[in-house]
């Protein structure tokens, strides 16, 4: 296949939005702006041998490299609209192209995402998205906004991805429980739902990409604030508990696994109940993990109140 058939097979199996005035096929695309709304952009790449491994099936990696990217405009409170893709590939595979647009276009339905342009390269294998979504002028959830007093929670259950990672390597637990981390790692979910109905209710939010003990520090830092975080709260999925029983290890998959694209926020506490309502509307555990403070850092005690050291804080690119 030439360059221009995986263009056009790409934009065959891409889907289209009534505020797309001009799509795939020109120097550039034309969209209609929605009319009093900011836009929140995002971009992320995916890397093979980095991001992931060797071998990773198209679907997944389509799938993935399209939920990444919707994670941060989760995390943004945004309503995602558009979406473009730069791929580079060694070879001209159309069926690896296949594959992939399968994956990103379930997805894409699923969040109603227009893909509406992006670049075709050849090189070792890669994948760039730009997220384009929308939010009312301020209404965003920064890193920022984390106050003292306000509550400390994440959705969903931590470390599972990272444990698929692990166990894959030592193939541990029964093939159930793993096929359970493994779907974590290759099919994460954006909490986009989430996201937006947290406009009203977070002070502060992020997405947890690179572990929570590294994406915490960010909002911390961001708002000039530290934390007080009960490791014996940390939501672990049944899955983790049984391919990971030691208490230690799986704390530790939990604070410092990355790849789990759940949301960690904080709010005030008059908005519990609010929360656990929330979390029953969208099915999504949102679990209190602690405090934000006053004294800067992020101290973790364990059950009998001790404190938790970090090996690592999370992945880095360009650590020494
Ligand atoms: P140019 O040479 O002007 O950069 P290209 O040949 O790269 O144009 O792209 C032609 C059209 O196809 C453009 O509209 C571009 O946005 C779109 N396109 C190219 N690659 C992709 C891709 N991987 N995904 C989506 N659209 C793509
Ligand atoms: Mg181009």
């Amino acid at each position: 296949m030439s360059e221009f058939e995986l263009i056009d097979l790409i934009r065959r199996m891409s889907r289209g939005r009534p505020d797309v005035r001009l799509g795939i096929g020109d120097d550039a695309s034309l969209l209609y702006v929605p009319p009093g709304q900011e836009l929140v952009v995002s971009t992320d790449t995916l890397v093979e041998g980095v991001h992931f491994r060797v071998g990773t099936k198209p679907d997944d990696l389509g799938w993935k490299a399209l939920a990444v990217n919707l994670s941060d405009l989760a995390a943004m409170g945004a309503v995602p609209g558009w979406a473009l893709l730069a791929l580079t590939l060694p070879h001209a595979d159309s069926a690896f192209v296949r594959g992939f647009m399968r994956g990103f276009s379930t997805l894409a339905r699923q969040h109603e995402v227009a893909l509406v342009g992006g670049d075709t390269t050849r090189g070792p294998l890669a994948v760039t998205i730009t997220v384009i979504g929308f939010a009312p002028p301020k209404r965003s959830l920064l890193r920022s906004g984390a106050l003292v007093g306000h509550d400390l929670y994440v959705s969903g259950t931590l470390g599972d991805a990272a444990a698929a990672l692990r166990l894959d390597r030592h193939k541990r637990g029964r093939v159930a429980a793993r096929a359970a981390l493994r779907a974590r790692l290759d099919r994460p979910e954006p909490r986009v739902a989430l996201g937006l109905a947290l406009r009203d209710v977070a002070s502060a939010a992020i997405d947890i990409s690179d572990g929570l003990a590294a994406d915490l520090g960010h909002v911390l830092r961001a708002s000039g604030v530290g934390a007080h975080v009960e490791a014996a709260l940390l939501p672990a999925s049944e899955a983790l508990l049984e391919a990971v029983p030691d208490t230690r290890a799986r704390t530790d998959l939990q604070l410092t696994g990355g790849d789990d694209y759940e949301l960690g926020f904080t709010a005030a506490p008059r908005h519990a109940a609010a929360l656990a309502t929330l979390s029953r509307r969208l099915h999504l555990p949102l679990t209190r993990i602690g405090t934000i403070e006053s004294r800067r850092g992020l101290r973790i005690v364990d059950a009998s109140g001790r404190r938790v050291a970090l090996k690592r804080a999370g992945y880095e690119h360009f650590k020494a």
